[in-house]
């Protein structure tokens, strides 16, 4: 078995495994009526929310269609600030820039603010290899961190998890009493978090915006754990993809509130945070040092035309929340770091589509992603283009196509089609697309006359 098949197997295996988990069914569907709940109430502050909406995706047009001028221009106005500027064409050149970084500081702990792209390229093994120890704040974070998981979710990483397993885990790995409520839960991480922040040499963070005519990063969250990350370590590394660029400053104005509303239902979330670089001459706080990582690691290969609008992302989350299929698998049997919707369309592209194709095929196409999509990208029409893809480009199994060949040329030939009775065709079809059919659907039982035959007795009779 190649690799690509292996993953498809894994994923179906996994797939089919949470599908039946109730227990996992009934913490997710806890997690997502209460994000529901908050999104109905955010969505209130906008006077015209379809208005926004489209500006907000005509605002990301226009930031794709001439991301290498914006870039360019973030790059300028950051580095005039003092800030450093680091293009990252892989994961391998962003891993190394950091651990440049990290030895030129003497680095021995780091800090990290919560951040899918860090996920992306499996920053924290890599520090620990290199014997750095990598302490995640965010506290979703830090509890799958605890867990030795991924995150779970693009926005709440332990959404899988409810009160009593967080306290059952802090028990196991902390050594603290076990049953303890959220609020003392909170306490003791934070407790634990707090020393990490004024030890730490290096603050890591990702970032939700690039904003190219201030040079600025923007980072939000709810914790303020991002703002200790990056105000007490002497140095502060940004590692951001490319499709983070917005225009203007003034951009945020709208691009800060849809985040909050879809995210995670707020007016605004908590903290809303602009770097525009170091400690200036005269400042009494932030890094003495800013680098920001501009990370491509396959995001070029998303701005072809079929999949280009995924470029436009704000990673909400909302789309996940949405869809049938990630409320029924859940996030880590995709087994890529974005899940849901949206991953399934990017993935192909950032891993390859032997590795990741199979993922659009994981879609009811109930296009209800691409209804609730903040940005208005039309993610399941793109799921579609995907499919296209891996079947043009030939990553379709043998046993695909020659099923489809065989349905073509009886479609298209009558004759052939009724030559076999309905019970060899349901010989046939037991036979070769038994697995393909699945063992939860209703048995494919075919007529034992066809309709020719029935229309001719039909006539015969009249
Ligand atoms: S595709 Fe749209 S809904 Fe999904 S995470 Fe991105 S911005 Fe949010």
């Amino acid at each position: 078995m190649n690799t690509a098949t292996q993953l498809k197997e894994t994923f179906l295996a996994k797939s089919e495994v949470k599908a039946h988990d109730l227990d996992h069914k009934r913490k997710i569907n806890f997690n997502i009526d209460k994000y529901n709940a908050a999104v109905i109430k955010g969505k209130t502050q906008f006077a015209n929310l379809d208005t926004a909406r489209k500006q907000a995706k005509n605002i990301k047009w226009r930031a794709i269609e001439q991301l290498d001028k914006h870039l360019e221009l973030f790059e300028k106005n950051f580095t005039e600030r003092g800030g450093k500027v680091i293009w990252a064409e892989d994961k391998e050149d962003a891993l190394n820039a950091v651990l440049a970084i990290c030895k030129d500081k003497n680095a021995r702990t780091v800090v990290k603010s919560k951040s899918m792209v860090t996920e992306e390229i499996h920053l924290n093994a890599f520090l620990e290899e290199n014997e750095i120890e990598s302490v995640e704040t965010d506290l979703g974070e830090y509890i799958q961190q605890l867990d030795g998981e991924p995150p779970y979710h693009i926005v709440t990483p332990a959404m899988h998890k409810s009160k009593e397993d967080i306290a059952q885990l802090f028990h196991e790995k902390l050594g603290v009493p076990a049953g303890l409520t959220p609020t003392e839960l909170t306490l003791v991480a934070r407790e634990k978090l707090r020393k990490k922040y004024t030890e730490a040499e290096i603050g890591i963070t990702g970032g939700n915006f690039l904003i190219a005519d201030t040079g600025a990063v923007c980072i939000t969250e709810n914790e303020g754990n991002g703002r200790l990350s990056t105000a007490f370590p002497n140095t502060h590394i940004a590692i951001v993809g490319i499709e983070k660029i917005l225009p203007s400053l003034n951009d945020l104005a709208l691009f800060w509130p849809l985040l909050s509303t879809y995210g995670t239902g707020q007016t605004l979330t908590v903290y809303n945070s602009i770097f525009t670089g170091p400690r200036q001459t005269g400042e009494t706080d932030g890094p003495r040092e800013m680098y920001v990582i501009l990370l491509d690691n396959g995001r070029t290969n998303l701005l072809r035309k079929e999949v280009r609008e995924s470029m436009y992302c704000i990673r909400c989350g909302s789309c996940l929340n949405a869809c049938p299929v990630y409320k029924n698998i859940g996030g880590h049997a995709y087994g890529t770091t974005y899940s849901g919707p949206i991953g399934s369309v990017i993935s192909p592209h950032l891993n390859g589509m032997d590795e990741a194709g199979h993922l659009s095929f994981a879609s009811s196409l109930c296009g209800n992603c691409t209804e609730v999509c903040p940005v208005k990208i039309n993610i399941h029409e793109m799921l579609l283009e995907n499919r296209h893809i891996y079947v043009a480009e030939k990553y379709g199994g043998v046993g695909e196509k020659l099923a489809w060949k065989l349905f073509k040329s009886g479609v298209l030939h009558r004759g052939l089609m009724n030559s076999a009775s309905g019970k060899m065709k349901n010989i046939v079809f037991e036979k070769a697309f038994k697995s393909a059919w699945g063992d939860r659907r209703d048995k494919l039982v075919f007529a034992p006359k066809s309709f020719n035959q029935l229309w001719k007795e039909r006539q015969k009779k009249a």
